[in-house]
Parts: C-alpha cells; sequence; structure tokens
C-alpha cells in the first residue's frame, strides 16, 4: 500500500453535508433544492455534494452584489482600509493553507507537492500582491488646450461575473477575485463545476476576514445553467473568464448583447523551441515539465515541441526516457510526480488525441496508455514524427501529450511557431542571449519563457495574442480590466 498523508480534520469536516451557494454573506441552498456531486479523479468516488446554482440563483447573486456595489460599505471604505481586509484574506489563506492544498488535490486529483508548492503559495501571493494596489490606484492630470482643468479617475466597473475552470480552481478564483477586490467592485463567482471546493473554501475565509456580504458571491453550478445567466444578466458590467476557446466564443458573442466588458483567457497550442546550443541537461527536463505539469492541463502547457533536426533523434530519446520515470498515482500521495486528469470526459477528450496521433502516423515513443484501472489516469506521452498539419499539432489537447518536431533553422522555427491560430505563451532554450532576444521578439506569444517554462509572479502580466483571449490577467495591467476612465472638465473661466 502506497503511504499517503492523513487528511487534516477541518478538510474532512468541509467534505461533509451539502456544500452551499455563497450570497450577500450567507450560505443558502439553491432555489431549485438540486445538487451536484463532485468527484475524486484518483477513483471516480464521490468526494462532496454541492448545491447547485441555476438562473434563480444567479439573479439572486448579482442582486446582491448590485446591493453591496452601490450602497454597501465596500464602496464607501478607504482604499487603505479595503486592502487591510484583502490582506487579512491573503494571512487567513495562509493559516489554512494545508487545507486548501489537501483540497485542492481531492477535487482536482493533482498533485499536493504542486498544491503545497505551487497552487496554493502562489494563490496567496496573488491575494496579497492586489491588496497593496488598492492604494495605488490612480487618474491622471491632463494638460488639455483651453482654460479647463482636466482629470482622470479609475472607477470600479461595478458588478462583475467571473467564470473559471476546473485545472487550477484555487489559483484562477484568486487571479480572478484579486484585481476585482483592489478596486473596489462586487463579484459573482463561478467555478467549475468539476472543481468547486477551494472557491467555497476561500468563500469561508473571505467572510471571516470580514470583507462585507455580497462583496463575493460564490454560485457554483454548470456552464450552460449558471455560466450562461451571468453572462446575460442585464445587470453585470463585466464578465471575466478562463477556458476554453470554444466557449470563450460563445461568451463574447452572448456578452454583445448588453455589451458587456468581457476579458478572455482562452486556449493555447504553446511553442517550446529548443535551440542546438541549449544545455540539453537543462532544457529536455525543462521541456517535459513544460508539457506535462498539471498533468498538461494547462492552457499555456508547451505542447509543441520543436527540436533542431541535428539533436532531434537524441533529444526525443532523452525526453522518452525521463518520460518512463515520472511517477503516476493519486495526487494525495507525496510521492506522486503526475495525478489523474480531472475527469472521465477529460479522460475520453485526450484518449481521442492520442489515437487521433497514431491514425495520422505519428510515432508513440512513450505513453500513450490510458484509462486503466479505476481513475483518470493517461499516462505521459510522447509523439515523434509529428507535422505540423497533424491535428495533434494545431488542436489544443489539454492533456500529458507532446508533439516533438523537428526544424531546420531559425527563420523556419519562427514562422511555423507563430502558425497557430492560438498565442498564449512561448518556450526557447539557447544560451545564446542574441537568438534569445531575437527569437523572443519575433513570437506572436503573450508571455515568452527562456530557458524556464511555467514561471509566474503575480506582478507579471499573463494572457493571450490572438484567439488565447482578451486582455492581460495579473500585475498593474489587470486593474485596467475592472476600472472605468472617467474624465472629468472643470471650466476654470
Ligand atoms: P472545459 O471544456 O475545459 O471544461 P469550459 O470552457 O467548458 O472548459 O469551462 C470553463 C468554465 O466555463 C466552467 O466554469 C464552465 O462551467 C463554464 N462554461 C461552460 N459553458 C458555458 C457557457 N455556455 N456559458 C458560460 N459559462 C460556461
Amino acid at each position: 500500500m502506497e503511504q499517503t498523508l492523513s487528511i487534516k480534520p477541518r478538510v474532512q469536516e468541509f467534505l461533509k453535508g451539502t456544500k452551499k451557494l455563497l450570497i450577500n454573506g450567507e450560505w443558502v441552498e439553491a432555489a431549485s433544492g438540486q445538487t451536484f456531486e463532485t468527484l475524486d479523479p484518483s477513483n471516480g468516488k464521490v468526494l462532496a455534494v454541492v448545491s447547485e446554482a441555476g438562473p434563480e440563483d444567479v439573479d439572486r447573486a448579482v442582486k446582491a452584489a448590485r446591493q453591496a456595489f452601490e450602497n454597501g460599505p465596500w464602496r464607501k471604505m478607504s482604499a487603505s482600509e479595503r486592502g487591510r481586509l484583502i490582506y487579512k484574506l491573503a494571512d487567513l489563506m495562509e493559516a489554512h493553507q494545508e487545507e486548501l492544498a489537501q483540497l485542492e488535490t481531492l477535487d482536482n486529483g493533482k498533485p499536493i507537492n504542486e498544491t503545497r508548492n505551487a497552487d496554493v503559495p502562489l494563490a496567496i501571493d496573488h491575494i496579497r500582491y492586489y491588496a497593496g494596489w488598492t492604494t495605488k490606484i490612480m487618474g491622471q492630470t491632463i494638460p488639455v488646450a483651453g482654460n479647463y482643468f482636466n482629470y482622470t479617475r479609475h472607477e470600479p466597473v461595478g458588478v462583475v461575473g467571473q467564470i473559471i475552470p476546473w485545472n487550477f480552481p484555487l489559483l484562477m478564483a484568486t487571479w480572478k477575485l484579486g484585481a476585482a477586490l483592489a478596486t473596489g467592485c462586487t463579484i459573482v463567482l463561478k467555478p467549475a463545476e468539476q472543481t468547486p471546493l477551494s472557491a467555497l473554501y476561500l468563500g469561508q475565509l473571505a467572510l471571516e476576514a470580514g470583507i462585507p456580504a455580497g462583496v463575493l458571491n460564490i454560485v457554483p453550478g454548470f456552464g450552460e445553467t449558471a455560466g450562461a445567466p451571468l453572462v446575460d444578466h442585464p445587470d453585470v458590467d463585466k464578465i471575466a473568464f478562463t477556458g476554453s476557446t470554444s466557449v470563450g466564443k460563445m461568451i463574447m458573442r452572448q456578452a454583445a448583447g448588453t455589451v458587456k466588458k468581457i476579458s478572455l483567457e482562452l486556449g493555447g497550442k504553446s511553442p517550446n523551441i529548443i535551440l542546438p546550443d541549449a544545455d540539453m541537461s537543462k532544457a529536455i527536463p525543462g521541456a517535459l515539465m513544460g508539457i506535462m505539469f498539471n498533468q498538461g492541463q494547462v492552457c499555456c502547457a508547451g505542447s509543441r515541441l520543436y527540436i533542431q533536426k541535428k539533436s532531434y533523434d537524441n533529444v526525443v530519446a532523452d525526453l522518452a526516457s525521463h518520460a518512463k520515470n515520472i511517477k503516476q498515482g493519486a495526487g494525495i500521495n507525496p510521492s506522486t510526480q503526475i495525478g489523474p486528469l480531472v475527469s472521465q470526459e477529460q479522460l475520453e477528450r485526450v484518449g481521442r488525441y492520442i489515437e487521433l496521433g497514431k491514425t495520422e502516423g505519428a510515432e508513440v515513443v512513450a505513453g500513450g496508455v490510458y484509462g486503466q484501472g479505476e481513475g483518470y489516469f493517461v499516462q505521459p506521452t510522447i509523439f515523434a514524427d509529428v507535422n505540423d498539419e497533424m491535428t495533434i499539432a494545431k488542436e489544443e489537447i489539454f492533456g500529458p501529450v507532446v508533439s516533438a518536431m523537428p526544424f531546420e533553422d531559425l527563420d523556419d522555427v519562427i514562422r511555423r511557431a507563430n502558425n497557430s491560430e492560438y498565442g498564449l505563451a512561448a518556450g526557447l532554450w539557447t544560451q545564446d542571449v542574441k537568438k534569445a532576444h531575437y527569437v523572443a521578439n519575433q513570437l506572436k506569444a503573450g508571455t515568452v519563457w527562456v530557458n524556464c517554462y511555467n514561471v509566474f509572479d503575480a506582478a507579471s502580466p499573463f494572457g493571450g495574442y490572438k484567439q488565447s483571449g482578451i486582455g492581460r490577467e495579473m500585475g498593474s495591467y489587470a486593474l485596467d480590466n475592472y476600472t472605468e476612465v472617467k474624465s472629468v472638465w472643470i471650466n476654470l473661466n
């Protein structure tokens, strides 16, 4: 029997009973009385039962957020006081970090080592970073013609609807909440139906921190019955969405009905380029982590791996042997390096791409096996002999599957790297500083990592070119998503 860790009493307690919706500072049942189950991806068993928000609940939540925005204490309190409450939330998250890590691992399946060392600390840092912004959001005074005084105010956009995915449930919640809370907006957050638990736990902490009733409302439920009504709701001023490009397009069309502000963080098919001068002892494990991290369920995963022709065979052989050594198991086991995918649906989707890769003529040099035994496991899979026209080289797989492709020279690889409808991220491995800057400048991607991959900081912006999205999250850039700019003219004559 493998060693697993002991689940904290507070987590055990949290998993009991039906989890409710957070509306206007209170935990309430869905108006319909309906619930849904969230499953443990390592064995497919029921982990918890959650109230299922529908259109009526979304409407209640939007009303609470509107009331809190227009009349509540949130908007009237000083920026410094607002910051203090957000700092308090970060401190409480820190005090509960092990509970958050365990809950996230149980609900999503990802390794506990990652939730402890990446998801949770990054989430805490994110909230703390934006707490600091509350007192630093300011407009400009503008030297206009004529005898006028003109200045701008950066005001909160109002009630925001935030719809998040299941791949980094807590981190995505904080990426959305940080800037919205800092700017003074009020929020209706819809977590993904596969992974609602850490957001609900965060909701508890927000209440404990003293964030006023109605500022943060949480409505777990499904896309069509909870997400869509939020996008349609006439009293929501802005929608922030992270998820698939296909749903992002639908949301954009729907949001047009009431001309809502939108920011979208969508899919990717990110190129990761290994130049022949790279330090291969770093590039090979780095490229592998670039795709396998979080079971490949990462929008910026380095899923198109370009390797210079001369080094291609050696690099692919090394990658394959590294991939075969990755330890797969239940996320809750501390020695696990790669866990199960989030759901049966995701397992089937990734499995279809693996079969398609084989039919299209690519060669499986590692992994390729999936869906054996209980749990939604896919072995780390490397395809060689892939060309740019194959479906597995073009479409986002969102699983631990990489396509290795040879290239001729810099211009060839830059052209091919950019030949994608996506533009979220890119990686480059080289020891030549001139080439590093040259390639970084040429790539059409919102993030370029040189000699590293999947590095994040709350202060550095993240978002996509092309069909990877609209707007940037994180850093000072994210504040723009949640503020309206008002230009005020004073006649001095
Ligand atoms: P995936 O296919 O990886 O599950 P989705 O883009 O479907 O990703 O889901 C991301 C988030 O969008 C989830 O919270 C989901 O419930 C929500 N969602 C799905 N469909 C819609 C929709 N039509 N309108 C609003 N939200 C949706």
